[in-house]
């Protein structure tokens, strides 16, 4: 028979948050192996995808903009590919392209002091994901204007969460886990004996509700807990692409869809969407499942 499994849990910061892999294993030292390669391939994501780190291979593609096409590698252009395809079916309200807008509102949190409308809307000229040609057939991608930048801060952890799931499963046969990026969470098969992993989905007041989930992904975008206020108005760190305006309404969304990438975009996409946003286009996403509370912050 085989050993019985047991509970391991391993932390590693990375991507401004801190990863947690939950899972079962049958001895310390397959954990801490399959735990290595997991967070060895998170660091490979964030060394392809940070808008942080000037090296990566995003900000290498970026100060090639307005030039020609690039080659990408596999990982980032699997992003990209996804970034399009959350992109569209949205109706643009998640777009990656964004870098130019969230790096002008990260100055104006430290300037405290709003950008004047011109700067604003010469920005929002750089935004827009219609202006990322792919060339399928060279696996290479152009950003059509020079200035445009690419932020992955609302796809990447869940792409990275669904990776770590992937490495403990197909290199290490460890089925039974949870890869944590900071709230975008995914699933593997339950634990053993259980029918599935405790999530807690958040709301406003008593409204908590709890859920036994596997084999999916589910995650919460707070513009309730990240925000910085000036002149009385609390501005999230989500940006409006349409309006060039971070969000000022206090939304908070929690999706559980097949897998952790869907439900990071589609938590970013609801957050600008809103209630009425959305409504109009769930009946196309019945695999996703949302609960949104919004009110004036
Ligand atoms: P999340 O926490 O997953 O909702 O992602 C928010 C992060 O994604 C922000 O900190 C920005 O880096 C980036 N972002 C902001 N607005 C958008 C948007 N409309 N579409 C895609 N990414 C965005
Ligand atoms: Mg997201």
């Amino acid at each position: 028979a085989a050993s019985p499994l047991r509970r391991f849990e391993f932390t590693h910061p990375q991507m401004g948050t801190t990863f947690r892999l939950v899972f079962f294993a049958e001895n310390d030292a397959l954990a801490a192996a399959a735990a290595r390669a997991a967070f060895a391939r998170v660091d490979t994501l964030n060394a392809v995808l940070s808008d942080y780190l000037p090296t990566s291979e995003a900000m290498l593609l970026c100060e090639k903009a307005g030039g020609a096409f690039v080659p990408v590698s596999p990982d980032l252009w699997r992003v990209l590919a996804l970034s399009r395809h959350f992109w569209r079916e949205s109706r643009g309200a998640f777009d990656p392209s964004i870098g130019p807008l969230t790096r002008l509102w990260r100055r104006t949190r430290s300037l405290k002091e709003l950008p004047d409308s011109s700067k604003q809307i010469e920005t929002q000229r750089l935004v827009g994901f219609q202006h990322v040609s792919f060339s399928e057939s060279e696996q290479s991608v152009r950003l059509e204007k020079p200035g445009m930048k690419l932020d992955f801060g609302g796809i990447g952890q869940g792409f990275a969460a669904d990776a770590c799931l992937k490495i403990l499963r197909e290199k290490h046969g460890i089925r039974r886990a949870l890869a944590d990026a900071g709230g975008d969470i995914a699933l593997g098969d339950a634990p053993p004996g259980e029918r599935g992993w405790r999530i807690e989905i958040p709301a406003p007041d008593s409204q908590r509700t709890t859920l036994l989930l596997k084999n999916c992904g589910i995650t919460t975008s707070g513009a309730t807990y990240r925000f910085f206020e000036l002149g009385g108005t609390r501005y999230s760190h989500i940006i409006d692409p349409r309006t060039g305006w971070p969000l000022t309404t206090r939304t908070l969304v929690t999706v559980q869809a097949p897998d952790a990438t869907t439900a990071d975009a589609w938590a970013t996409a609801i957050s600008v969407l809103g209630n009425k946003g959305w409504k109009k286009l769930r009946r196309r996403h019945p695999e996703l499942r949302v609960w949104l509370t919004e009110t004036a912050f």
